[in-house]
């Protein structure tokens, strides 16, 4: 009898799962072990919204095995000396695992492969959290891509996706001597509950990742019309679920596929933006892999010393929703309450934190690490340094986001601001986006007083985005 030990680690789902196919292919007892191993993340250990998903959707994915007649395992790691124990006392003779591609994670698989190789044990990786592995792209002169146009025209063409494989039918238990900890023994729910609307806004675990993902067909045909708009649910809202692999990007690449056969006005544009979006999570892993300085420092060599303005209270006023621009406030505090924020909102709030606040792209990342429930390091630093200037593909130094302006294109009649800010809901719809410019009678008859109800703009615009201009050009070295 050969034993197969399947180990979960961000593919918190069974069907598409290669690494669990492989087991299943060549073994006929299947162990599968979720390891905790935050520290083998380096400085990048998960935050507190990603433990929180973390938490629900090993318990989904225990639930499911267990449905079949599987058990998850769950240890501690450190996970090289875990797997060793556990190959010693089952005899499995195979490890199948789902690469990852976080440098942290790359180097600490790299060398448990070699260990249990060197051991006798067949270690066999395979691909699931992507749709082209990151290596096997580079431009012409055989370097990686530092541009999003040329990666999205060559990762295009290598993608062949047939039907995602389904959930196997049935697991054998492993034996009940080994031993396993309690989920709740990792301790990774908040001990001061803040999570009651991460709670109400989603559902970690396969099962929810296969409804958003259903609702796909629905979303694509205002999808190209829509997704900049944060008061319509028009995107799918399938970021944490691919980040922790409960549905993968192939099932999602599928998906668009099997749409695009029902001819719908809209549909076959909105299939082609939803490609776009797919492979930028794609271009964010390539980057990563050939750069893997870049969480810490900028892509671009330039930003190694711009002068970022320290200032725990302009940082504190960021986080904390309290800045007086509402685009930015109600971003924050959706992104508070819900573990989540609309993509347009997160590049209005990282463009004023570093643009307007001058504030390190750093810390903005960092916050947004432990606040996102798809805190991703690929996706956040690509998407950071895009907005900060200093990354690849990133925006020009000039292209500075006015959020007053922002708000009034995608948020009209300022829907998403009252959601999160219902304090503005007294004030007539074009007023909300900026309050202070809201006359004196107007307010009185709103019944609304800025600095009691809201507060004055934390800091000037036009000001502030001179200064910024000024600072981004002598860096560059231009006078002009
Ligand atoms: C400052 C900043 C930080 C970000 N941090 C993260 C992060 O930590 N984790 C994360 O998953 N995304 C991040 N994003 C990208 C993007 O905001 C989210 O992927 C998107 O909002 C997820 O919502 P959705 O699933 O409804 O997207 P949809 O519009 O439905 O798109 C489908 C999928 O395409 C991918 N995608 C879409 N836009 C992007 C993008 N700009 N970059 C990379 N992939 C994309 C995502 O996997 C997304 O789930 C960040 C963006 C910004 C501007």
């Amino acid at each position: 009898m050969t034993t197969a030990i399947v180990w979960f680690r961000r593919d918190l789902r069974l069907a598409d799962n290669a690494a669990l196919a492989q087991a299943l292919a060549v073994a006929d007892c299947v162990l599968p072990i979720y390891i905790h191993a935050p520290e083998e993340d380096g400085d990048w250990a998960p935050g507190a919204a990603s433990n929180w998903w973390l938490h629900h959707s090993l318990a989904a994915l225990s639930e499911s095995l267990a449905r079949r007649g599987g058990r998850l395992l769950i240890r501690r790691g450190p996970s090289l000396a875990t797997l060793r124990e556990l190959i010693r006392a089952t005899g499995a003779a195979v490890v199948c695992f789902n690469r990852l591609y976080d440098p942290a994670r790359r180097a600490s698989d790299r060398l448990i492969e070699q260990t249990l190789t060197g051991e006798g044990v067949d270690v066999q990786t395979t691909s699931g959290h992507l749709l082209v592995e990151p290596w096997s792209i580079t431009s012409q002169s055989g370097s990686p891509y530092r541009i999003y146009t040329p990666f999205f025209r060559q990762a295009r063409t290598r993608i062949t996706v047939s039907a995602p494989s389904p959930v196997p039918r049935k697991l054998a238990p492993p034996p009940t001597r080994i031993e396993t900890l309690a989920l709740d023994e990792l301790d990774l729910l908040p001990r001061i509950r803040w999570d009651t609307g991460l709670a109400k806004t989603w559902q970690p675990g396969e099962r929810g990742a296969n409804k958003r993902l259903r609702a796909l067909a629905e979303k694509l045909a205002a999808y190209s019309k829509e997704r900049d708009m944060p008061a319509r649910d028009s995107t799918l809202r399938i970021s944490p679920h691919l980040h922790f692999g409960e549905i993968t990007p192939r099932q999602a690449w599928y998906a668009i596929q099997q749409s695009r056969a029902a001819v719908r006005p809209g549909l076959i544009r909105g299939a082609e933006i939803l490609e776009r979006e797919l492979l930028w999570r794609e271009f964010a892993h390539h980057v990563l892999h050939h750069f893997p300085h870049t969480p810490n420092a900028p892509l671009d060599e330039r930003f190694n010393n711009f002068p970022w303005r320290r200032s725990k209270t302009l940082l504190s006023a960021w986080q904390r929703a309290e800045t007086g621009i509402p685009i930015v406030d109600a971003g924050m505090r959706e992104l508070w309450a819900t573990g989540f924020m609309h993509n347009r909102v997160r590049m209005i709030t990282a463009s004023f934190l570093t643009k307007h606040m001058r504030l390190d792209w750093r810390s903005g990342a960092r916050w947004f690490w432990d606040t996102l429930v798809d805190a991703d390091l690929a996706n956040n630093t690509l998407n950071w340094q895009w907005v900060a200037g200093c990354g690849a593909d990133a925006a020009p130094y000039f292209r500075i986001f006015n959020p007053v302006l922002q708000s009034r294109k995608f948020d009209p009649h300022g829907d998403y601001l009252v959601t999160w800010l219902p304090a503005l809901n007294c004030l007539p719809p074009k007023y909300r986006h900026a309050p202070w410019e809201a006359p004196p009678a107007v307010r009185e008859t709103a019944g609304f007083q800025l600095g009691k109800d809201y507060p004055p703009p934390i800091l000037d615009l036009a000001a502030e985005r001179n200064a910024a201009l000024a600072a981004f050009r002598r860096s560059r070295g231009l006078s002009k």
